[in-house]
């Protein structure tokens, strides 16, 4: 875990990227302090906070959520006194995930489950209890912290139903949470391809210099507009596989990922194959997503990549 100061009174407190959860924070450390997510598990988030303890004048004011995954929230009850902000669809997604239920998958013996659980060892989900915003954003929130600016802008549903990047203008910074995944695989919860890629267009034309991805490590416009075209590509290749009748995880089998199967968790292809087919099928945008078949996609797809 790394502290890096990307502006000025700016900073961000960075994992490196090791699979599920290894997620990215902020701190706008003025006007009372904003913390940007907070992190998967108890003993994850106290990290965080002495790395941010070394720069900060004390326990921040605010704490913003880019959306409702754990990795960005479950670390939230630390922070006691703050204001917890978010959109108004991530509050009420708050309750989706659960963390007893990731920690009888971290715990389980289940082999088919033994994937999944080999990547939440480094993680115990007990003792948390779920603090969702109760500061919410509609389009947006702009604050100012002792005169630096800061806008909450909602771009989803991209990645989730409740995406918000956080926005500082005059440092020219971007928190865009998990509507960019650097250098590693993009899951998508709910949204579409459409939007997604209008997320991330938004975030390239705000102009920053340095985005801080969900995951994976700091980066400019290059980051966004990879992004881009890996959600683009995925959507093109897998549209003439639905339409011939495959499964996904066959679609998935056939789709050479070229320049993107040296991203981290190449196998995440299945989660975004499956969004493509929940599309063309005409589903909702917030559709449910069938985590364990992912699962076993995912697990399917490094077997025939080994193969
Ligand atoms: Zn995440």
């Amino acid at each position: 875990m790394e502290l890096r100061e990307i502006g000025n009174h700016v900073f961000a407190c960075l994992q490196p990227d090791r699979g599920l959860g290894w997620s990215n924070s902020g701190l706008i450390n003025s006007g009372g302090g904003l913390v940007v997510d907070t992190f998967w598990d108890l003993a994850r988030t106290r990290q965080m906070i002495e790395q941010y303890e070394r720069v900060w004048s004390g326990p921040p004011r605010r704490v913003a959520n880019t959306h409702h995954n754990g990795d960005h929230c479950w670390g939230n009850q630390l922070f006691a006194d703050a204001e917890i902000i978010g959109h108004r669809l991530c509050a009420e997604a708050f309750g989706k995930e659960s963390p007893e239920l990731m920690q009888s998958i971290r715990n389980s013996d289940d082999p088919a489950l033994a994937g999944f659980a080999a990547g939440l060892q480094e993680y115990d989900f007990s003792g948390i209890e779920l603090t969702p915003p109760t500061t919410l954003i509609e389009d947006r929130l702009d604050l100012e912290l002792d005169g630096t600016p800061v806008e909450l802008i909602y771009v989803g549903p991209a990645h989730t139903i409740g995406d918000v990047i956080v926005h500082l203008p005059q440092q020219r910074v971007v928190f865009a949470g998990d509507v960019l995944f650097r250098l590693c695989t993009p899951i998508g919860w709910e949204g579409t391809f459409a939007n997604w890629s209008a997320a991330l267009d938004r975030i390239i034309a705000l102009d920053p210099e340095v985005v801080v991805p969900g995951h994976g490590p700091v980066c400019g416009l290059e980051g966004p507009r990879e992004m881009k075209a890996y959600l683009e590509y995925v959507r093109a290749e897998t549209e003439p596989h639905f339409h011939a009748g495959l499964s996904e995880i066959e679609a998935a089998k056939r789709i050479d990922l070229g320049p993107y199967a040296g991203w981290n968790e190449p196998e995440r292809l299945i989660f975004n194959v499956a969004r493509a087919y929940r599309e063309l099928r005409g589903e909702a945008v917030d559709a449910p997503v069938d985590v364990m078949a992912m699962a076993g996609g995912m697990a399917e797809l490094r077997r025939h990549w080994q193969a």
